[in-house]
């Protein structure tokens, strides 16, 4: 298996005490059952606690009790984790050893990156250029789980959209050069779509759209609502803007080769930039930090995703013409 990893994966270290946010701050914690085995043979205080703590979710999950509703009972006074300090590494479950670190395992390749709902992930991610020149496969080889011809036809086309979005044309010029021929694209894998278009006249609805969605914290929704603009603008953090629609693309793209479904990674691609894009705006915020709360409140969350992908499938505002109709 060939792994891939974009050059800031491996400069990302936990900046633990000195962490801006956490993520020990407001997420469930799924214990995987070898640990929770391990947990129960532990033996004293902290033994008692862990046991104490774990409890079964409404989905079934076995999940620490959140301390006020909203932190890691584990969480210390010093933001340092006392399951870490205590019984070192090894005693932390599967979610707390791998974040932020992302696998993306596609059977005969695995593509790694880091979750940009970490701050220091986002940091490394929004100022890290060429960050995917490793990622060069473009051939995929014969797999039993997929069709290699149409992993290759994606690969391919992915390389020609990061090579759109890494000219030197206006940021918003190239995400509707995407666009454009990400609609090529489509058409070659399932045949053009008759489906109707509606246009609106500015990107309000998006805003609106992400309100709906679930929130960790309620002020998030608040931003997000204060937030709402006639039009992008990137024009602050360009830069980071660019390595942030690189970031969407390489993490994003490839979930076409179950989907058959390229469009829709686009519009997530481009409506989650105009969302941190506004929200660093409205805030003075810098693009990671925008990025770190946009990842956090809505691309870790699987029912949020999955709401958005619903309605840029099947919404005609969502429709690439609508979408370039607003850049
Ligand atoms: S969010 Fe990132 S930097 Fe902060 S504590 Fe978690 S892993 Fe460490």
């Amino acid at each position: 298996m060939k792994d891939f990893y974009p050059s800031y994966y491996k400069e990302f270290r936990c900046i633990a005490a000195d962490c801006p946010d956490s993520c020990c701050q407001g997420w469930d914690v799924v214990i995987n059952s070898d640990t929770e085995s391990r947990y129960n043979t532990v033996q004293g205080e902290i033994g008692d606690k862990l046991r104490a703590a774990i409890y079964t979710d409404a989905d079934g999950d076995r999940v620490f009790r959140l301390k006020d509703g909203q932190k890691c009972p584990f969480w210390g006074e010093d933001k340092l984790c006392d399951i870490y300090r205590e019984l070192g590494e090894e005693y932390l479950c599967v979610t707390c050893a791998r974040f932020p670190r992302l696998s993306m395992d596609y059977t005969v390749f695995c593509e790694r990156s880091l979750a940009l709902a970490c701050p220091e992930a986002a940091r490394l991610i929004t100022e890290a250029d060429n960050a995917y020149d490793s990622f060069d496969l473009t051939d995929a080889d014969v797999c039993d789980d997929y069709s290699p011809e149409l992993m290759t036809f994606l690969l391919r086309a992915r390389k020609h959209s990061a090579d759109i979005l890494s000219s030197d044309l206006p940021l918003k010029d190239r995400l509707t050069e995407l666009i454009r021929y990400n609609t090529d694209i489509q058409n070659q894998l399932t045949g053009e779509r008759s489906a109707a278009v509606e246009k609106a006249s500015d990107c309000k609805y998006i805003f609106e759209l992400y309100s709906k969605l679930e929130y960790i914290d309620p002020m998030h929704r608040e931003m997000v609502l204060n937030s709402a603009v006639d039009k992008p603008d990137f024009s602050a953090h360009e830069a980071e803007y660019t390595r942030l629609a690189l970031y969407w693309l390489y993490r994003l793209y490839l979930n076409a080769i179950d989907t058959a479904d390229v469009l829709s990674n686009i519009a997530m691609t481009v409506c989650s930039l105009m969302v941190t894009a506004a929200i660093a705006d409205r805030y003075s915020l810098s693009a990671d930090k925008a990025a770190q709360i946009y990842s956090k409140e809505f691309e870790q969350s699987y029912e949020n995703t999955e709401r958005l992908y619903d309605e840029f499938k099947y919404d005609p505002l969502f429709s690439a013409e609508s979408l370039i109709g607003l850049l």
